[in-house]
């Protein structure tokens, strides 16, 4: 038998394994596993011995060619799946927003046609709902259907985004009915208001007033109404961006009572906190997204979390403005600064360096966050999300002992600066692959925008 690839030799990490094989890819797909593949006719070996071989990274939470306070985020569909490829991740679920007034399916159309002939991996969308009547609750279920299986809602920016509780009570039993998941922004968008108001009368006008202004007891209260919410229409529900450890305690106190609840957080929430806001002059707006960065002590909490599968994803909120111009427009107004940071690029290097490099956890329970969790949540398990025959040949090359040390001069995102500059990781992806084709070898990139493929989800498949 001859195969178009052979990966030889390296240790094949999945959720639950971790073994020295070969790995055979013909076509888009892996077709073996074993000892001594032959490789004879193979049209390509890789060496990956002292190297892991890896699902690709799949990251939930991106905002590609987002319009948010009248810019657009940075990253397209091109430089934002290339920079992935780059940091190891093939499969991106980004989101596609309803405006007041549109149907879902009009904003799936002009999301999908953002996407189509520019991403360089495969991708796929979750809706988000900012207006709720009777019409959408039947494009909620008409959606599902046709692959779109989950659904943003927003318990924050009153005006913009945030739906009321009846709403949302709604749309969960929408998704208990007919199937799909509740994507939740958990914040109380409208105490939240009353404290930003004040404190702009105040004069407090600084980035760093966008953190404080939104109290972590803000976010554990949303979580808590979203659980309960959930709770009340017999749905499962996924609480985005978890930041802190108030809200980490109702999500774990939810899971041990046996509710479908489950959290993801991202890589800023683990490295960073208020402290980067006394980074001079206006560069605390590098670090104004939402939620906002917390003391740090929240950090050990959220790696435990982690750990101990309180938290079951990481994903990165990727939404990146660039400092100049786009930034700037908050200089005397920490609430005109778009709300977002990049990080598409440096996920899997930091989850594996503060996660297994550190020795908070296994490669086994890395993959099992960054890949195979986000796949199983999501409708896209076993095509994507581990290594096995039959399943796409999403693979990253990994070596656990390559150093690197993160900067806006060397990465590959199109933002002219990073959150995570001057920080150093222990594990680098060497080569990735998409459906069976190199996307990046030793820093090269080899794809091609539009290389990427829509992912039609099914509903959450073996919710872990
Ligand atoms: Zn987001």
């Amino acid at each position: 038998m001859a195969f178009d690839t052979i990966i030889a030799g390296g240790t094949v990490v999945t959720a639950s394994d971790a073994y020295v094989a070969d790995v055979a890819v013909s076509g888009s797909k892996v077709v073996a596993i074993g000892k001594d593949l032959p490789r004879e006719n193979a049209g390509r070996v890789f060496d990956a011995s002292d190297k892991y071989v890896l699902p690709g990274g799949i990251d939930v939470h991106t905002h590609l060619d987002m319009p948010f306070g009248g810019t657009t985020s940075a990253d397209d569909f091109e430089t934002g799946t290339r920079a992935a490829a780059f940091g190891g991740t093939t499969t991106i679920i980004d989101f596609a927003i309803q405006y007041k007034g549109q149907t879902l399916r009009a904003a799936l159309d002009s999301w999908m046609e953002k996407a189509a002939s520019r991403a360089v991996s495969d991708y796929a969308f979750h809706c988000i709902i900012t207006d709720l009547k009777d019409a959408h609750l039947d494009e909620m279920k008409a959606l599902v259907r046709e692959g779109v299986t989950t659904f943003k809602l927003f318990m924050a920016y009153p005006g913009v985004f945030m739906l009321d509780d009846a709403s949302i009570f709604r749309a969960l039993r929408q998704t208990a009915a007919h199937g799909g998941m509740v994507c939740m922004h958990a914040e109380n968008g409208g105490a939240i208001d009353v404290i930003v108001r004040q404190a702009l009368a105040e004069g407090k006008t600084a980035p760093k007033y966008h953190a404080l202004t939104r109290p972590t007891t803000a976010e554990a209260e949303a979580t808590a109404r979203a659980i309960a919410l959930a709770e009340m229409a017999g749905a499962p529900v996924y609480i985005v961006h978890l930041s802190c450890n108030d809200a980490l305690e109702k999500v774990r106190e939810a899971r041990d009572r046996g509710l479908p609840v489950y959290a993801e957080t991202c890589p800023q929430y683990l490295y960073l906190s208020l402290d980067n806001f006394d980074a001079p002059g206006f560069e605390g707006a590098k670090y104004v997204f939402t939620p906002p960065l917390r003391e740090k002590w929240h950090q050990e909490k959220l790696w435990t979390g982690l750990k101990q599968d309180q938290l079951q994803v990481v994903s990165t909120d990727h939404c990146p403005f660039c400092f100049k111009e786009q930034k700037e427009m908050g200089r005397d107004d920490f609430t005109k600064i778009p709300n977002g940071g990049p990080g598409i690029e440096h996920r899997m290097s930091l989850i594996y360096s503060g996660g297994v490099a550190q020795k908070r956890f296994s490669v086994s329970r890395f993959v099992e966050i960054v890949s195979t969790t986000p796949a199983k949540l999501f409708g896209l398990y076993p095509r994507k999300g581990t290594v096995a025959v039959g399943s796409d040949a999403d693979l990253v090359i990994f070596d656990p002992n390559r150093e690197h040390t993160i900067s806006a001069k060397t990465h590959h995102m199109r933002v002219d600066y990073s959150m995570f500059e001057g920080i150093r990781v222990k594990g680098m992806p060497e080569i990735v692959f998409s459906r069976g084709r190199v996307l990046v070898e030793k820093d090269k990139f080899m794809g091609r925008p539009g290389g990427g493929e829509y992912l039609k989800r099914s509903s959450a498949t073996g919710l872990p």
